[in-house]
């Protein structure tokens, strides 16, 4: 048995694993990540990010890395397939950037690499215990004592399931499926570029949808398909090129030409969420702790963001910086936004209509999401830009994103590159905390402001300054 130790052991290399482990790297945490596939399989079930994933990349320089790998850049998001553009809100990335999972992960992995991170493939996490003290993982003929364990082991989740913990929430009705199609020739009416959400999915008859995204390359496409209504016997069963073939006839005709399909997958429509994120030293964070249908695009993002609203606050408990509520606080705050997250699914849900009246509902519903005012309530929601962690402050940008802003130094967000707190100020102020980049600047997002102290994750802890409750 190999013998290790490691300040937290991270399992699961996906979108959240990757992203919690730069975090904590970037933090000076020893941090073991163990993922149980020998190698990256490639193929994706993400498309996209949302503005407020792009914003949290860029707080960490990695956007730059992800625009490069991507595909597309989608002038709007959508909400049961009704496109809401971004407009209204204040952000430098109002657009979801068309970029496959495997190249998210792909950019996250290499970041890791160069800090010196390498993740344990063909590592299975088999078995772990807590005490007092810490925590031993067992993976193989590998024994690692950290001081916590973070499961980031996707919807299956076996820390979770170790745990004991209920993942209860709506059961859904039906299913569907997503297949990477190749085409020998542009299918007839297909688009051929990924510009907006409109016309994107189509439906049948009740209950039933099938929406059609371009890639990368030319001809090959993400089909996806279902039955809101009805699912099969086994929704682990093998997709079939069969299903594959009459989806496609159904959307294009006869004269559609599969040349190959690349990847299929079946998934569900249940929606469910963890009873709790922390137990002792083991935490939970992505699909781990939350799955859902993957309506307006969010499920990748939540995770991202989960593991920014933690990489932090478990680097400031590892170094004895952290007030005692801070870790507890992950739960409160992302538990909340995933139960919001949730909560518009079911909504988008209701809205794939299954008889008349509920056809009626949509199209007064489609009617209203062109006013200004939904739009922007409905964008806000599923790109996570409405994100509001709860202060003591009434304030309206207490809790609330920075949004990014030219500085004399350049933009606000490249003062967070290190993972720190910033304290922008008008007035020449001491930094409150060894932690704290103090950067005067002439004005603020917030005219009547004076100072707002920024959290390591783009929101503002507080318009005071002071980092009472959040620091030792
Ligand atoms: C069809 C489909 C389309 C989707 N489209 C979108 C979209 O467009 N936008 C979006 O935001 N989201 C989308 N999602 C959701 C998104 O794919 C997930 O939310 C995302 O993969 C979650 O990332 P994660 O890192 O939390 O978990 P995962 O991606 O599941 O990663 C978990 C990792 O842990 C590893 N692992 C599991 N058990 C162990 C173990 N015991 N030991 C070691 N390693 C282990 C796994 O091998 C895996 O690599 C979609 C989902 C589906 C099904």
């Amino acid at each position: 048995m190999q013998e290790l130790t490691a300040e937290v052991v991270v399992v699961g290399a996906g979108p959240t694993g990757l992203m919690l482990a730069n975090e904590l790297a970037l933090a000076g945490v020893d941090v073991q990540v163990l993922e149980r596939m020998h190698e990256r399989t490639g193929l994706s079930k993400a498309l996209n990010l949302q503005p407020r994933t792009a914003e949290v990349l860029d707080l960490r320089r990695l956007l730059p890395r992800a625009q490069d790998r991507s595909f597309a850049t989608v002038a709007d998001g959508h909400f049961a397939v009704i496109p809401v553009p971004y407009t209204g809100w204040d952000t430098r990335h109002p657009y979801q950037l068309g970029i496959p999972q495997a190249e998210v992960e792909a950019a996250l992995e290499e970041r890791l690499a160069e800090q010196g991170v390498r993740v344990r493939r063909g590592h299975e996490l088999t078995n772990f215990s807590q005490d007092a003290d810490g925590v031993t993982v067992i993976a193989g003929d590998l024994r690692i004592r950290a001081a916590y364990l973070v499961g980031c082991d996707g919807g299956r989740s076996s820390v979770r399931k170790a745990l004991n913990l209920s993942f209860e929430g709506i059961e859904g009705q039906g299913h569907g499926v997503a297949a990477d199609v190749l085409f020998k020739s542009t299918p007839p009416g297909a688009p051929t570029q990924w510009r907006s959400m409109s016309n994107m999915v189509t439906s049948g008859s009740p209950g039933k949808f099938i929406g059609v995204i371009p890639l990368a390359e030319p001809n090959l496409y993400r089909i996806s398909f279902g039955d809101r209504l009805n699912r099969p016997p086994n929704l682990r069963a093998e997709v079939t090129a069969e299903e594959v073939r009459q989806a496609v006839t159904e959307r294009f005709g006869p004269e559609a030409q599969i040349a190959e399909i690349r990847w299929a997958s079946r998934f569900s429509d249940d929606s469910r969420l963890a009873e709790k994120y922390k137990v002792g030293r083991v935490l939970l964070a992505g699909d781990a702790a939350h799955t859902h249908f993957p309506a307006g695009g969010q499920g990748l993002n939540l995770g991202i963001q989960d593991a920014m609203n933690l990489g932090w606050k478990l680097a400031a408990e590892l170094n004895n910086r952290a007030s005692a509520a801070l870790l507890d606080s992950y739960e409160e705050e992302r538990r909340t936004v995933a139960s919001q997250v949730l909560n518009n699914i079911a909504a988008q849900n209701a809205l794939v209509p299954t008889t008349p009246n509920q056809l009626a509902l949509r199209a007064l519903f489609r009617d209203l999401a062109t006013l200004p005012e939904v739009q922007h309530h409905l964008s806000g929601m599923v790109s996570g830009l409405d994100i509001r962690y709860k202060t003591e402050e009434t304030h309206p940008a207490a809790g609330t994103r920075l949004p990014d802003f030219p500085t004399a130094q350049g933009y606000a967000s490249t003062l967070f590159h290190k993972g720190n707190w910033v304290l922008l100020t008008k007035t020449p102020t001491p930094s409150p905390h060894t932690e704290v980049l103090v950067a005067q600047v002439p004005h603020l997002p917030w005219p009547d402001l004076q100072r707002i102290l920024v959290r390591p994750d783009g929101y503002i802890a507080n318009t005071t300054g002071s980092t009472k409750g959040w620091l030792t």
